[in-house]
């Protein structure tokens, strides 16, 4: 069976926790800070803190925009369910928005009508590792006045028109979970140039304790406001300085794995396959095809399990936001709310793509494709 995802992890990320582990230092200290030097000096943005997951991120984010009951948050109905989920946690209102047909990221043409005088922030998803028109966008938050919160889980290293993602929003949050393009196990990464909120974030990060002194000994600190505990282990950034170290490496082989199935696929009438404008670097975190479904003789789920059959392990990006219970009950969203995303849903699948995958791989995932497209095609 090929997995749909393994993480690259080498004798590196083994003798670094190690030296954690063996410096009776575990939870965050040296290794966390080296790790967000390293990664602020990557991506080119002012700060970055280190944290233990891209959801803490987005919501160390919207804490500090001071955000009142009832407040709006515009994102993108096709994504994870965890921006929306800390927008419901601080008592505001996720506003879900249809994707756009071709790219499936938030449709940027649907976003100034759903604005009101509650809205706040917009949260873009760059999905698959796809960066959104963020131009466009950015002009739309500064006419209205919205924070733009990027959820870039998706999106390392990726690049929009020149710019880092990490270095473009207000804020962007980065995900270190386990099938991401770098790993920490879990963690996740806070990235702003907005200097005069760094030392709140870094508080709010660790209980809202100030003055926290490094040296393992001292007692004496003072809680200025209720926190999170939402602080990096160095044993996880241990793991994450040495994916940072050879990100660049690991992207180059997934862009390598996506261009042979570009090559693969392009010719085949039943798939549509992910689009990568001349303008950005994708990150290609995902390889998500569509099937025609109208030129085929079995569902998105039957395509699963053929794959499966043919030892291909593959996944689903993502059930949007508006077809799962609590959206549906709690703002009475209903499929045809979002036609796009709720259309390409039937459609999608995710095929494997991470630097461990040999051509061997690659080649047998190519082969199953054309297999199960060939024996149910119409
Ligand atoms: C994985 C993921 C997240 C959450 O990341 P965590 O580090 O697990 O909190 C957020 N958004 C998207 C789009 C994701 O895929």
């Amino acid at each position: 069976m090929l997995p749909f995802h393994l993480p690259e992890i080498s004798e590196g990320e083994i003798d670094s926790v190690r030296s954690c582990l063996q410096s009776g230092w575990l939870t965050t200290g040296s290794f966390a800070r080296r790790f967000e030097t390293e990664f602020r000096s990557f991506v080119g943005c002012s700060h970055a803190v280190a944290l233990n997951s891209c959801t803490a991120a987005a919501h160390l984010a919207l804490h500090i925009l001071d955000i009142k009951e009832f407040d709006e948050v515009i994102i993108p109905t096709m994504s994870f369910a965890a921006a929306a989920e800390v927008v419901c946690h601080l008592g505001m209102r996720p506003v879900l928005i249809d994707c756009h047909p071709v790219s499936l990221n938030i449709d940027i043409k649907k976003i100034d009508r759903a604005v009101t005088p509650r809205t706040k922030a917009i949260i873009p998803v760059h999905l698959g590792g796809l960066p959104c028109e963020m131009d466009e966008l950015l002009e739309i938050a500064r006419f209205h006045k919205l924070k733009v919160i990027e959820d870039a889980a998706h999106a390392f290293p990726a690049v929009y028109r020149g710019r880092i993602i990490g270095s473009i929003g207000d804020y962007t949050c980065f995900s270190f979970y386990a099938t991401k393009t770098i790993t920490t196990g879990e963690g996740g990464m806070l990235t702003t140039d907005h200097g005069e909120c760094i030392d709140r974030l870094r508080r709010l990060s660790l209980h809202g304790i100030d003055h926290r002194p490094n040296d393992g000994y001292s007692w004496d600190y003072d809680i200025v406001e209720p926190g999170h505990k939402y602080n990096m282990p160095d044993l996880a950034a241990a793991l994450g300085i040495i994916q940072l170290a050879k990100c660049q490496r690991m992207w180059e082989a997934r862009r390598r794995i996506a261009s042979m199935y570009q090559k693969a696929f392009q010719n085949i009438q039943e798939l549509e396959l992910p689009s990568e404008p001349p303008d950005v670097r994708h990150a290609w975190h995902l390889y998500s095809i569509r099937l025609r479904l109208d030129r085929l003789r079995l569902s998105r789920n039957q395509f699963i399990a053929e794959l499966r059959a043919r030892n291909i392990g593959t996944s689903v990006h993502f059930k949007p936001l508006h077809l799962h219970s609590y959206y549906r009950r709690t703002y009475g969203y209903t499929p045809q709310d979002f036609p796009v995303a709720t259309a390409a849903f039937d459609r999608i699948v995710s095929l494997p793509i991470y630097s461990l995958m040999t051509d061997t791989d690659v080649l047998q995932v190519i082969e199953a494709v054309n297999d199960v497209v060939q024996q149910y095609r119409r």
